[in-house]
């Protein structure tokens, strides 16, 4: 393939917006030599810059990559539409950030998949660097196409876009990859199949779609998967590594612009043993893994050095289950500068304590805020979910909060989740008004609740997996009635929108015959559906309508709990009779 120029963006930069954004050379970045790479990686994020230098899979695979391997990996985003406009109206490709070579020109262009809603934005991503949308039209001088992150642990929607789709985490299987593909004898006719089978047979977690058809049966209904190639593994294993071994980033890049999350990440443990029923990620990333101590805090030292950065996170799904939480944020805060700021995610109620409160306050302005997430308001429903925690418990936990100087606690609610009344959702309204008189008694009108609430998708992987969602009228009854329940101006609800959570549950749950009203939704315009913005309801509709996708089918449908699923092909390790067992203690709750 003959190599062509560098992309010169400057000449569009005046013409869109956040024009920084697009011109890499930031502090940290690698940029490796192109000729003496072994194999060139294009990492991706199918969303803004702004979103994806906060993800820290990206920060994790690209320091990997560039620092511990021979291959070189370089980072491309989705460019925001005027830039978008503005490349189709030159005829240019989209590139590599450091490199500024076109994505067409590296060996790999790999998709680090975090949520569904950025399906559209690898079509646009894909064709703004003109590779062929579909796997199929591929040949062999094209990249090959590459997936992997939780928003494809169900491959099937995505499927007909991707060579191969990487499941479960990728520390490991990543450098292998790239190794197999610097062998690989290029000048072979056909060599991208027999490559991507070889992934598929030797690396372990790789699935490659292309050699696993789907059947349908005459009422449409999905039957199973046929395996093309006897020497393909029948299921694929979700892959799982030692994090103790992988020191996640120490160098990482600090971005030139705004960011969603402008502060240094540092993950404290993969997993949670918690095991709440809609939560797909305590299912998806078991074992738990606490990362030792003493790793954590070198991982910070470093990283804050490296940066200049004056806030860290530390990152887990649950982080008050990690042991010695307190001791190890006190201990941060005595090796670092007076400036440093220690935050954490949302957590649970019940491990909160005045310890890591403290802790947290050490180095924290007053008035900061806390997270928590009770996602459910009522007794019953907590145990629905197997969150169990009282009210008493939760306006206990945040009134030691507010008395040690937090003045505003978000809360984080799901509606729709099974067997959920009227009732139950308007208990989340009544709890807040709750919470916030406990603020008042603290802060007065300085105190702020702010409520977040989500609706309930049902994910693969998890006892809800069976379970209809609740249709856009029930979900807007219950979201009115909420909103006449809260009185308090200093309560801030947030909701989604039922059109937004209905697409991503046909995302989530769905086949491969779902991939059409991926593609017809980008043909249609849409990009950027995570944003509320750019989402546009009418086009995703016409998509569904045009790839003839019985949505209700899909989605409002109670599942059979013996009938085949589209991700029954992935195995994460935890059997399909433990979780029906779990979701008919659920459903056994009494109301
Ligand atoms: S919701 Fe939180 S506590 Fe529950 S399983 Fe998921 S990560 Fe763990």
């Amino acid at each position: 393939m003959a190599v062509a120029a560098p992309v010169e963006i400057e000449p569009l930069l005046e013409q869109v917006v956040k024009p920084a954004q697009y011109l890499a050379g930031e502090h940290n970045a690698r940029n490796k030599d192109w000729g003496a790479a072994a194999a060139r990686l294009a990492l991706c994020f199918p969303d803004a810059y702004e979103i994806g230098m906060s993800n820290l899979a990206m920060s994790v695979l690209y320091e990997l990559v560039n620092d511990q391997t021979p291959h070189l990996c370089d980072r491309a985003f989705t460019p925001l539409p005027d830039m978008a406009d503005a490349l189709r109206a030159r005829g240019m490709p989209l590139w590599g950030w450091e490199s500024r070579r076109p994505l067409r020109e590296f060996d790999v262009v790999g998709f680090s998949m975090s949520y569904e809603s950025g399906n559209t934005n690898v079509l646009e991503m894909l064709d703004l660097a003109g590779i062929p949308l579909e796997s199929s039209a591929r040949g062999d001088d094209d990249p090959l196409v590459l997936a992997g992150g939780s928003a494809v642990s169900n491959p099937e929607p995505m499927a007909d876009f991707f060579d191969l789709i990487a499941v479960g985490e990728g520390e490991e299987v990543l450098p292998r990859l790239l190794d197999m593909f610097a062998q690989v004898d290029r000048s072979q006719p056909g060599w991208r199949t027999d490559f991507i089978a070889a992934c598929a047979r030797r690396l372990p977690g790789m699935y490659a779609p292309m050699f696993y058809r789907p059947r349908y049966g005459a009422d449409g209904a999905f039957l199973g998967h046929e395996r093309l190639r006897d020497d393909l593994p029948a299921r694929i294993q979700r892959q799982y590594v030692d994090i103790d071994q992988f020191s996640g980033p120490r160098r990482p890049v600090v971005p030139s612009t705004g960011v969603v999350h402008d502060r240094v990440a540092v993950e404290l443990d993969r997993g949670c043993a918690r095991a709440c029923r809609f939560c797909q990620a305590g299912y998806l990333y078991r074992p738990v893994r606490h990362r030792r101590k003493a790793l954590v805090e070198q991982a910070v030292a470093d990283c804050m050095t490296a940066t200049g950065q004056s806030e860290v996170s530390l990152l887990s799904l649950n982080a008050v289950d990690y042991q010695g939480l307190d001791g190890l944020i006190g201990d941060v805060y005595d090796a670092s500068e007076a400036y440093v700021r220690v935050s954490i995610p949302s957590t649970r109620v019940e491990t909160f304590n005045v310890e890591v409160a403290d802790a947290l306050q050490r180095g924290g302005k007053r008035g900061g805020s806390l997270t928590f997430a009770p996602e459910a308001a009522t007794a019953r429903m907590r145990k629905v979910i197997n969150k169990e925690i009282t009210d008493e418990a939760l306006l206990e936990t945040c009134g030691m909060a507010f008395a040690r100087g937090f003045r505003t606690i978000k809360l984080y609610f799901m509606i729709g989740q099974p067997t959920e009344t009227l009732a139950d959702a308007e208990a989340i309204a009544h709890l807040a008004n709750r919470v916030m008189a406990v603020g008042r008694r603290h802060h007065g009108n300085r105190a702020k609740v702010n409520v977040t609430v989500s609706t309930f998708i049902p994910k693969p992987f998890t006892p809800f997996q069976w379970h209809p969602q609740d249709r856009a009228d029930t979900i807007e009854a219950k979201q009115r009635a909420c909103f006449r329940i809260v009185r308090d101006r200093n309560i801030h609800l947030m909701w989604h929108d039922p059109a937004e959570s209905r697409v991503e549950a046909l995302l989530a749950l769905g086949d491969r015959r779902v991939g059409r009203a991926i593609k017809g939704a980008w043909e249609r315009g849409c990009r950027f559906d995570g944003w509320t913005e750019h989402f546009d309801p009418a086009r995703w509709r016409g998509a569904i309508e045009a790839a003839g996708l019985d949505v209700d089918a899909y989605i409002h449908r109670q599942r059979d709990p013996d009938e085949p699923l589209p991700w029954d092909l992935v195995d994460i390790f935890v059997s399909k009779r433990l979780l029906q067992r779990e979701y008919a203690r659920a459903l056994a709750v009494e109301a």
